[in-house]
């Protein structure tokens, strides 16, 4: 037996799967030329950084728009930041964003697919088998550098201001026997498996990120950890090689991790597997005062996305608004196919911002109240009366109280060719209905300051007479027209304007102070709705009530 092979089994002597075992277990995905196989890969924290998410959802675009994989993989190699029901919170944070995976971890304990396990920690012996493979070829070697010695040759790489980490001269056990490793085990020695890079110094890397295009670096010398003390891999590691037995085709993630990039192309090549392609996100920036900066988990709210949850913004908006960040010109699209599925735009990588999309929750909420605008009634008021459950008791009691009614409030001005846009999330919901609720409404009148007491009581007692809840959406405004021109308001603003000392106002003023009476409100959409929905007889109870409230 060659050393390498004595090698080999001295340190995984346990291992008997062979690489060619697992080719075999893991195939080439039976999928269609150009299918884009993606995952998401976070370690179990349980936290969902809105960054987090918008890789989640190019991922998964990217899958579903070839007819592609998308799966969640659980990178748990550091134990340190694992948090109970990491995964599970992870699942559910993707899913209330419609983000649903084809294959990988669905919890704790389940997943789905033939390509797992998806957790890493379940992974420990795929891992070895190929660590021993690279040692019998003599790519990789057990280092017993202890702690003390690994500082020490830190300050000496930083005293000299040079490349820090383990390669060349610095790395004492490259060329290590096997009995002396043995000698060292024996003795309880601990030891870490290092790569013996097969980089040089002089020569230069080049590759073609699929989002930032062409980039050249050095290449990797450094002997970088395959396997720690306790024989788990480090992320270089198990990335390879998961993201080759997955059968990975992009691997796209946030751009903190290029610069390990060289690292891991060699790490492809040692193995012998084909590299997947890269795509490389730029982090969210967010602007302040004046500048840019990256969206932060310690300085925004929103960088959470339980944000997004409480608010109440219904998932389709916010894939509207995650397409807006990701694609330069879905905005366009949009407004030039209002209606059409989020499906059909076609997303391209190329198409991606290379320096960071700037998140405005200004925006956000306009999307939002555009994706809304466009909803039914029927689905409104699904959709809020799910969020007011968790978010909301009063107002969940009266949505479930009377469905009806609250369906009758969310049609008005719905389902026609220009739909309002007042709801930008389900938290503005409440302050949206509340007039139409005496458990909401604080009845404040809001009424205009340019007429005196005594001609809105004329109008409102005027008014009161003639409302006819039986009237039509075309026959209520001219009503309150032929009554404004009776009072003495002038029948337009127009005709107002040109003489305005004929009137005592407009009928815009008439039909402002039945609005403020019925309401509260100077600004409401469409007042023959809101009164129909209303009913006449709490239209005439409000009436009185203004009337009295005026009279003071
Ligand atoms: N576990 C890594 C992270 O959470 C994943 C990086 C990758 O997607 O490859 O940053």
């Amino acid at each position: 037996m060659d050393s390498n092979k004595q090698m080999a089994e001295l340190l995984f002597g346990n291992i008997t799967e062979t690489p060619d075992d697992y080719e075999r277990i893991y195939p080439k995905r039976n999928i269609e030329e150009g299918a884009v196989v993606t995952r998401f890969a976070p370690s179990p924290t349980g936290f969902l950084h809105f960054g987090g998410l918008f890789a989640a959802f190019i991922e998964k675009t990217a899958a579903k728009s070839t007819n592609g994989v998308f799966y969640l993989r659980i990178e748990d190699t550091d134990k340190k930041r694992e948090v109970e029901n990491g995964v599970s919170l992870i699942v559910k944070g993707l899913n209330d964003f419609g983000i649903d995976i084809d294959e990988g971890m669905m919890s704790e304990t389940e997943e789905k697919g033939s390509y797992g396990p998806y957790m890493q920690s379940r992974r420990t012996e795929i891992y070895q088998s190929y660590v021993k493979m690279l040692v019998e070829k003599g790519l990789a070697y057990p280092c017993f550098m202890t702690e003390e010695e690994l500082a020490s040759v830190r300050e000496n790489q930083e005293s000299k201001k040079i490349l820090p980490g383990i390669y060349g001269e610095f790395a004492k056990y490259r060329d290590i026997t096997v009995e002396e490793a043995e000698k060292r085990i024996k003795n309880g020695d601990e030891y870490v498996v290092r790569l013996k890079s097969p980089g040089s110094a002089d020569k230069r890397i080049k590759f073609k990120d699929v989002i930032k295009g062409e980039i050249e670096m050095p290449e990797n010398i450094l002997d970088v950890v395959l396997l720690k003390k306790d024989g788990t891999p480090t992320y270089h590691f198990a990335h390879t090689v998961d993201d080759h037995l997955m059968r990975t085709t992009h691997v796209i993630r946030g751009d903190e991790w290029i610069s390990s990039v060289p690292i891991h192309l060699q790490l492809f090549y040692v193995c012998g597997f084909k590299a997947p392609k890269y795509a490389h996100i730029s982090p969210i920036m967010k602007e302040e005062y004046g500048g840019k900066r990256k969206l932060s988990k310690r300085k925004d709210p929103e960088a959470a996305v339980s944000y997004y949850r409480e608010a109440g913004y219904p998932k389709g908006a916010i894939w509207e608004y995650l397409m807006t960040l990701a694609n330069s010109n879905y905005e366009d699209w949009r407004l030039a196919n209002p209606n059409e599925d989020i499906n059909s735009f076609k997303f391209a990588f190329s198409k991606m911002s290379k320096a960071g999309a700037l998140f405005d929750i200004v925006k956000l909420a306009d999307v939002s109240k555009n994706y809304i605008s466009t909803l039914s009634a029927e689905e409104v008021y699904d959709m809020v009366t799910d969020w007011a459950r968790d978010n909301n008791d009063k107002l969940y009691k009266l949505l479930v109280d009377d469905e009806e009614y609250a369906k009758a409030i969310f049609a008005i001005e719905r389902g026609n060719a220009k739909p309002r846009k007042d709801i930008a999330s389900w938290s503005d919901v409440e302050n949206y209905v509340s007039y139409f609720y005496s458990e909401l409404w604080d009845k404040e009148l809001d009424f205009p300051e340019n007429l005196s007491k005594e001609d809105m009581i004329e109008i409102l007692e005027t008014y009161r007479d003639i409302y006819d809840p039986n009237a039509g959406a075309d026959e209520w405004f001219p009503s309150v027209r032929d009554m404004a021109v009776s009072l003495g308001y002038a029948k337009a603003p127009k005709e107002y304007k040109k003489n305005p000392d004929s009137f005592k106002g407009h009928v815009g003023d008439v039909a402002g102070v039945i609005r403020v009476a019925a309401t509260g409100r100077r600004n409401t959409p469409d007042l023959y709705e809101i009164m129909q929905v209303l009913g006449s007889d709490e239209v005439m109870k409000r009436f009185d009530e203004a009337i009295e409230n005026l009279r003071g």
